[in-house]
């Protein structure tokens, strides 16, 4: 993304929202997270030039979170689920892909870490939430997250690996379907290992990059994905928790250089913009 462009882009927003309004804070819950598409509805528009419908897209990422999901059960939470709903789909819809089914979910789990999966899935450790200390912080992390989405990541690197006839195929098969099983597991298992090893390291730049400037454009301070890097600078590599996260992202420090250098000064103007560290502590119960 030319950081420029955006830049200009981000002036003409309308930065006239220093705090999210109450109506982003009326969406549901991460409970309807495997709810929110039927395969059994998808339009057969593959024929689509430059790869897969965003109705495909999405049955893909559904199914790939779902089994992540296997691995890994959503907090028990539902004060927290909706929190970070509503902070991530507000953050959507500064996107140019704010018509995804976008849902949030809260992972039990110690580890740091987020991720995201294709159709506007999003996921956050309670881990990882532990170590924030504004809402900022949390608009940073789940802004490199959609942008992930909106940039297709995961979607292009599956495609790679396992060719977007197979990924086509799978989105619209039933799971029930005996002949479609076995494309459903390959291109799951593609998705595993996608995961396990992570994106190219050009898409996690970006995804800081653009994650800065959507966050911004949402209203929030835009270092707060900055200051994230900096505690996961802090913790270093030693810790455990963070093992996953820094085999599959650069080192905070060179994400730090690189973010460094884009902003040079461009976000000045929205430093004073909302943190809310007060809000963060209330919904997460912190403090
Ligand atoms: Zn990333």
């Amino acid at each position: 993304m030319n950081s420029r462009s955006t830049l200009a882009a981000l002036t003409t927003a309308a930065l006239t929202t220093l705090a999210i309004p109450a109506s982003a804070f009326d969406l549901g819950s991460a409970a309807g997270i495997l709810q929110n598409v039927n395969p059994t509805h998808i339009i057969d528009n593959a024929k689509k030039l430059g790869g897969m419908s965003q109705e495909e897209e999405i049955a893909l990422g559904q199914k790939l979170a779902a089994n992540l999901l296997g691995a890994v059960p959503l907090s028990k939470s539902k004060s927290r689920q909706r929190y970070v709903n509503r902070v991530g789909r507000w953050l959507a819809m500064q996107t140019e892909r704010p018509d995804l089914p976008w849902t949030f979910g809260v992972l039990d789990s110690d580890s740091i870490n987020a991720f995201a999966v294709p159709g506007g899935y999003v996921f956050v450790t309670e881990g990882l939430l532990r170590t924030m200390h504004s809402e900022s912080e949390l608009a940073g992390v789940l802004a490199h997250e959609i942008s992930h989405v909106v940039q297709k990541h995961h979607l292009k690197a599956l495609q790679k690996s396992a060719g977007l006839g197979l990924l086509t195929e799978v989105a619209v098969a039933s799971v029930d379907n005996g002949n479609k099983r076995m494309a459903v597991d390959k291109v799951v298992n593609a998705g595993t290992e996608l995961y396990a090893r992570g994106l190219d390291k050009g898409d996690e730049y970006a995804a800081d990059r653009a994650g800065v400037v959507v966050a911004a454009r949402a209203g929030y301070e835009p270092y707060g994905l900055v200051a994230v890097l900096q505690t996961l600078e802090q913790l270093g590599g030693g810790d455990s928790r963070l093992s996953l996260l820094f085999k599959t992202h650069p080192a905070p420090q060179d994400r730090l250089k690189r973010l460094e250098q884009t902003m040079d000064g461009h976000l000045d103007t929205y430093a004073g913009q909302a943190q809310l560290d007060a809000r963060l502590r209330k919904y997460l119960g912190k403090g």
